[in-house]
């Protein structure tokens, strides 16, 4: 099926893009950044946009740049970015071996970090990294700039605290001291396919025992999130088979799974609980 009829804009710069999103999200204006999420849906006409605000003109939003100790990634950089490390350090390392997870080749050169995390799929691999490592959102309208933290970003399913005429032109992610061990495991039944449940998790040790651990849980509940129950049981203990099973079976049973057309909620409980322990095993062994 072909989409429904819409209007074409291309902006040139920033200021021009939210320009145009003042005007037209009102009237169903949307972003079009990789169109690997919104071609698709509009093809089936689940969406039906009647204009389209074509953001990959805009060399601003090519930024990629380190700074004030954040990885600041702009809405314009794909997800091809980061096969190879893109900063030196734990989080240039994580950043490569999440990506491999993100859909197919040739979708990761078109899809863009910005737009995943604008669309907020819950089973988003860089919706988990920006829940579960704390990062800054950057919107940008003709209103003003605001961040908004991660913690109140994510709301439900493909639903954020962006507003229609928001651009998200940004998404800061804070830069992990060198000695950050980062595990990351997602099951999913082929390769490419949206996780089925998916854990991030990252801690360093001093004297010992785990210190700032985070535990974030993605493609199980609506949204990702961290686990507040999980990071509890793992500061201040040694890292090991007990406390990383203890803190799994405490993700496990704080989540509320979501039951779609994949699996049931039953099954993501006790998925939840595996992701976590073997995410906590591979940061062990990094
Ligand atoms: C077969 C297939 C498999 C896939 N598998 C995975 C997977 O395993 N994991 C995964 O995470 N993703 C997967 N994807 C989705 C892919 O990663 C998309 O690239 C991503 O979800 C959206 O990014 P985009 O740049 O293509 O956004 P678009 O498709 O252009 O936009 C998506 C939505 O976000 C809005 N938007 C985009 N950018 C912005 C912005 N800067 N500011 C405000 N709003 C914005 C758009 O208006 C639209 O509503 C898959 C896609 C396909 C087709």
């Amino acid at each position: 099926m072909k989409p429904a009829a819409f209007r074409y804009h291309a902006p040139g710069t920033i200021e021009e893009a939210v320009a145009m999103l003042a005007q037209y999200a009102p009237d169903d204006g949307r972003v079009l950044a990789g169109g690997q999420s919104l071609v698709p849906t509009m093809a089936f006409r689940l969406a039906r946009p009647h204009h389209l605000v074509d953001i990959n003109g805009i060399a601003d939003l090519r930024r990629l740049a380190s700074e004030n100790g954040r990885l600041a990634i702009g809405a314009g950089v794909r997800h091809q970015a980061f096969h190879r490390p893109v900063v030196a350090g734990p989080l240039g390392d994580l950043l490569a071996a999440v990506m491999r997870h993100i859909a197919h080749y040739p979708i990761r050169t078109r899809g863009t970090f910005c737009g995943s995390v604008a669309h907020a799929d819950p089973a988003s691999e860089w919706c988990l990294v920006a829940a579960t490592l704390g990062a800054e959102m950057v919107a940008r309208s003709a209103r003003g700039t605001r961040i908004i933290e991660a913690a109140d970003y994510f709301q439900g399913i493909m639903t954020t605290a962006l507003e229609p005429d928001e651009l998200l032109a940004e998404v800061r992610l804070p830069l992990l001291p060198a000695d950050t061990r980062t595990g990351f495991y997602e099951f999913n039944r082929r390769a490419g396919d949206f996780a089925m449940g998916m854990a991030l998790v990252t801690f360093r040790i001093a004297d010992g025992v785990m210190i700032e651990p985070h535990v974030g849980v993605g493609g199980a509940e609506t949204h990702p999130r961290r686990i507040a129950a999980a990071e509890a049981l793992l500061a201040g203990r040694a890292p090991g088979d007990a406390s990383f099973r203890a803190a799994a079976a405490a993700a496990s049973a704080a989540i509320d799974p979501l039951t779609d057309h994949q699996t049931n909620a039953e099954y993501r409980r006790d998925l939840v609980a595996t992701v976590t322990r073997r995410a906590l095993e591979q940061a062990a062994h990094t």
